[in-house]
């Protein structure tokens, strides 16, 4: 039996985690795209075109990146044959097109090459689209057309088509490239890429990051045929198989063993996408929400009902693949909340937090749903006041109604869109807060009343990278090991309950939100 204290290493393509087996980080390294690798001359890490649509980055430069930190960390001696497991993650709906011959390459590395040196000619397509292409409208139009409109397709894949959905993005390629598509045998996500070069095999696409695409069936989890078929042809083939989050899909490849000291046996951990390696960072369990207070706010949800709509996306769970995950991102977040401190509060967050002290919870009655740059889920935008008879006024309310109102709208707004999507809020739900907006106590006891649920904190910088590494603990030792461990190490401080003599009053007050911010986006999309 080998002996080693193990560690569980993380690869996010320009950062490495490395943690011990009380989870705590032992190593921390990581190469900037721009500076370490000039030579692909990307600004923030990508290349953007003229048109302002498409995106994209050099697929050659995250290999280069990754030659580079192992060599700074083999440089530190760092000791690689503690690593009992590595995973990963990868900025979620990339691609990348591997050339026809390109697996017998990485099946047979040679230690004395870089891995960039060998692999420059592996990729029928250079530059690798990401997650912030909007080029590919026309596909989605097609695909949503195909399956019988972006309810269906919703209900098959957990989300209605986006332009950067790597189905879309394949299709865009089969049909403006073809002979590089034909050239391609393997579609790898950015995340099952990593995955590939440490088995120096393809590796299989994990559920999580699968669900990130258009394409996959998230309930059969299994590649959606009618989807495959409305985008390219040969896909199937050119996708290869499924797997879970949590899979080990095989041991580290000799390259690694023979050029760094890896143990043969270090189990490689399937690599998922950034938004499930959050999740799976942020430590949520079964009923428990995350909520990333920042510019944006983003509500990370744990699902065992999905009910995909047509706002949110909805993934196979990374934790736990008989369960489902949710992404909402409000676009309103701490840009709006700044606002109104300005306009109400001199600019001080403690006067803000002193007027929510000083008013009462539901606010008499008086909703305000301020959206000051365009939302998502509604797409509207706009400041709408509602007074305690449900009319709409024009004039603000006095400065610590406007207060209460922003936060409690905010709120409310977060709790319906997440119970729209088959989110419950179970007894043992927790919210897990991180961001800016955290910092205040206030803020997070009036999200404790209007969800009912305890808040708690942690210190979470980097949540994709740390959860990765915890899915490398967790694929290696089993969930069953992993949670134990979690719980007997949580580092979170609880600092909200939930009132229960707010609990009625939030539930009404959030149906009735909910009825006005629909009757308030028809007459603004009728205006
Ligand atoms: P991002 O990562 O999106 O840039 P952060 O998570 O760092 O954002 O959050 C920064 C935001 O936190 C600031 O813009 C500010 O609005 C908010 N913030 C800081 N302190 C407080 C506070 N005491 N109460 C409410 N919001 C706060």
């Amino acid at each position: 039996m080998t002996q080693y204290i193990p560690i569980y290493l993380s690869i996010y393509l320009s950062i490495f985690i490395a943690i011990n087996q009380k989870l705590e980080i032992v190593k921390e390294e990581s190469v900037r795209f721009d500076s370490d690798v000039p030579e692909f001359k990307t600004s923030g890490g990508v290349h953007s075109q003229a048109d302002g649509m498409t995106v994209t980055a050099p697929t050659l430069m995250w290999v280069k990146a990754l030659d580079v930190i192992l060599d700074q960390l083999k440089a530190d001696g760092f000791d690689f044959s503690k690593v009992a497991a590595i995973s990963g993650t990868g900025q979620q709906h990339g691609s990348v097109y591997w050339k026809k011959g390109a697996e017998t390459i990485l099946k047979n590395l040679k230690p004395e090459q870089t891995l960039h040196q060998q692999l420059k000619d592996c990729f029928s397509i250079a530059d690798s689209p990401i997650w912030m292409d909007a080029s590919t409208s026309r596909q989605c139009q097609q695909l949503e057309s195909a399956v019988g409109g972006a309810d269906r397709l919703a209900e098959i894949t957990g989300s209605r088509a986006y332009e950067r959905f790597t189905g879309n993005q394949i299709a865009k390629i089969f049909q403006n490239d073809r002979y590089a598509y034909d050239d391609t045998e393997r579609i790898s996500l950015v995340s099952s890429f990593g995955a590939s070069l440490m088995i120096g095999k393809y590796a299989p696409i994990d559920y999580s990051d699968g669900s990130g695409m258009n394409l996959l069936d998230i309930r059969k989890k299994q590649w959606s045929e009618e989807c495959l078929q409305a985008c390219a042809e040969k896909l199937a083939e050119k996708l290869g198989p499924v797997v879970k989050s949590t899979e080990n899909v095989g041991n580290i490849s000799p390259y690694f063993v023979q050029k760094y000291g890896f143990l043969a046996d270090c189990a490689i951990i399937a690599f998922t996408g950034d938004n499930p390696a959050s999740l799976a960072g942020m430590r949520l369990q079964e009923g428990d929400v995350g909520a990333s207070l920042g510019t944006s706010d983003t509500l990370f949800l744990w699902l065992t009902e999905p009910e995909p709509a047509l706002e949110g996306h909805i993934f196979i769970n990374p934790v736990n693949s008989d369960a489902y995950m949710a992404l909402l991102c409000f676009k309103n977040g701490s840009l709006t909340r700044e606002n109104i401190r300005d306009e109400c509060a001199e600019g001080s967050w403690d006067k803000f937090t002193n007027h929510l002290m000083t008013t009462p919870p539901g606010n008499n009655g008086k909703i305000g749903i301020y959206f000051d740059v365009m939302e998502i889920q509604p797409l509207l935008k706009g400041r709408f006041r509602i007074d305690e008879e449900d009319q709409c006024v024009s004039s603000s309310f006095k400065n610590e109604e406007e207060v209460r109102a922003v936060i409690e709208g905010q709120v409310m707004s977060r709790r319906v869109h997440a119970e729209t999507l088959g989110f419950k809020i179970l007894p043992k739900t927790r919210v897990l807060a991180t961001g800016g907006a955290s910092q205040n106590k206030i803020i997070l006891k009036i999200m404790s009343d209007i969800l009912n649920a305890p808040v708690y904190t942690q210190d979470v910088a980097n949540s994709a990278s740390l959860g990765a590494a915890y899915q490398a603990a967790r694929g290696l030792m089993g969930n069953g090991k992993f949670n134990e461990l979690l719980e007997n190490l949580s580092a979170m401080t609880c600092i909200a309950e939930p009132d229960p003599k707010s609990k009625d009053m939030y539930t009404q007050l959030c149906a009735r939100y909910k009825m006005l911010e629909k009757k308030i986006s028809k007459t603004e999309d009728s205006a």
